[in-house]
């Protein structure tokens, strides 16, 4: 129905089109199309200059053009005279190999080539705050245990429900949204589907749910540790495998915990290659304030430190919550949305292809309790060291592309030193008198 985009503005009463693509920092970038150039933007792509947004380019490059993907049109449901796309990002006629949206096509290519196809769903945790982004906005939600708290979650009804009324008038299946356990935090939980279309709509609900808490005054915000006391933001990833028959890949009723063979040597896959997925799941310099972090009020982080898997145990860095699915805690929200479920869909197959094994479920409390497991990985404890495990993959990169773990890991190299140059309080209160 979508296909030709300039009849699909008359049918549907759009006026301009938001030609976008997300790049390697996860920033969403567009040009604001008028519907009368949408033909010729349909076919040659919105022009860009690469080097001016957050992709290893330079400033003498040829023009990027995003090519808009007609089947991920979105109507803007609080402003429906405007459409939402996607789109691939092209350059001297051929796709970008360091583009984030080609690199998860290409890896679902490759694994679907040999007979996967991965759905996921997102758990996008996100904080509404004051439009500074200093504090939460709402000063009556401080209580110690705020999760599910029914009173703070209906003073920002008016926000929540508009972001929930748009997802239902999009199809995307939304089926509950909660106060999380963080004062200030919330999360609203829709359908998965295949990882591409999750992907696109993963990056459509963060651009939606800041629009919309801008709408109401407020600011959305998914920084992974926006509040060091408090629980941060995770972006928990419900991931499988299915066949071209539609069947459960990751489904055996014979399994341990209803898993099956080809789900154990995936989790082999994210467990062994766990510290390089960082570099994609945990991208930031802030990231590793959630990960690894100390208890927080509410009395527990809900995110790991350690390289491990459980059943249905919230602990870990991997849960097996059901049946036919598994649960990576890992990501933040700051994963970017394309990336992330690139590198697990490339982490898994790897662990398929060489059986890798999880090594045995561990059911124990780790934040209680950690410190008795022997010989799990930690996770890494900074972006440095993150970057430096991807450097090193060989599975990340003959999976992903050289092109992108080279100018991903420059990028992200060139972040952490301006991070480095950063003096803060926390080094004069403790230096200044050595
Ligand atoms: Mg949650």
């Amino acid at each position: 129905m979508a296909n030709d985009l300039a009849h699909a503005a008359k049918e549907l009463g759009i006026k301009y089109f938001l030609i976008s693509y997300v790049d390697l920092f996860g920033a969403l970038r567009a040009k604001l199309v008028p519907a009368a150039a949408i033909s010729g933007m349909q076919k040659a792509g919105a022009g860009f200059a690469g080097f001016a947004t957050w992709l290893d380019m330079t400033p003498a490059d040829p023009d990027l053009f995003a090519v808009p993907d007609a089947d991920s049109l979105i109507q803007l449901p609080w402003k429906p005279e405007i459409g939402w796309l996607a789109s691939d990002l092209v350059m001297n006629d051929e796709l970008v190999a360091q583009a984030p949206r080609n690199v998860l096509k290409t890896t679902i290519m490759g694994a679907d080539s040999i007979g996967y196809q991965m759905k996921t769903g997102v758990e996008c945790e996100f904080f509404l705050t004051n439009p500074d982004g200093t504090a939460i906005s709402d000063g009556a939600d401080n209580a110690t245990k705020p999760c599910y708290d029914q009173s703070a979650l209906m003073r920002r009804y008016e926000v929540i429900k508009e972001i929930c009324d748009s997802m239902l008038a999009l199809g995307w299946g939304p089926y509950q949204n909660d106060h999380e356990d963080a004062n200030g935090q919330f999360e609203m939980n829709w359908d998965f589907d295949d990882a591409l279309i999750t992907a696109d709509r993963h990056v459509f609900f963060k651009f939606m749910a800041r629009s919309i808490a801008e709408k109401h005054g407020l600011r959305a915000t998914f920084m992974p540790k926006p509040f060091i006391d408090l629980t941060g933001s995770g972006c928990h990833m419900h991931t499988s495998l299915w066949g071209a028959d539609g069947s459960n890949l990751f489904e055996d009723e014979a399994g341990e915990l209803g898993l099956s063979d080809i789900g154990y040597n995936f989790i082999g896959g994210l467990i062994h290659n766990a510290e390089a997925l960082c570099a994609f799941t945990n991208p930031t310099v802030n990231s590793y304030k959630r990960i690894n972090a100390p208890r927080t009020v509410s009395g527990a982080t809900w995110s790991p430190s350690s390289v491990t898997y459980t059943g249905n145990n919230r602990t870990h860095m991997i849960r097996i919550p059901d049946a036919g699915r598994l649960e990576l805690r890992l990501p933040d929200g700051a994963a970017n949305p394309y990336l992330a479920p690139a590198a697990v869909l490339a982490a898994g197959l790897d662990g398929i292809q060489n059986q890798r094994d999880p090594g045995k479920r561990l059911d124990l409390n780790m934040y209680t309790d950690g410190h008795k497991v022997r010989g799990a990985k930690k996770l890494p404890l900074n972006l440095l060291d993150a970057i430096r495990a991807l450097e090193k993959s060989s599975v990340l990169r003959n999976a992903l592309g050289a092109p992108l773990i080279e100018g991903y890991t420059k990028l992200k190299t060139e972040e952490w030193n301006a991070y480095s140059r950063h003096l803060t309080q926390w080094e004069r209160d403790n230096t200044l008198d050595i």
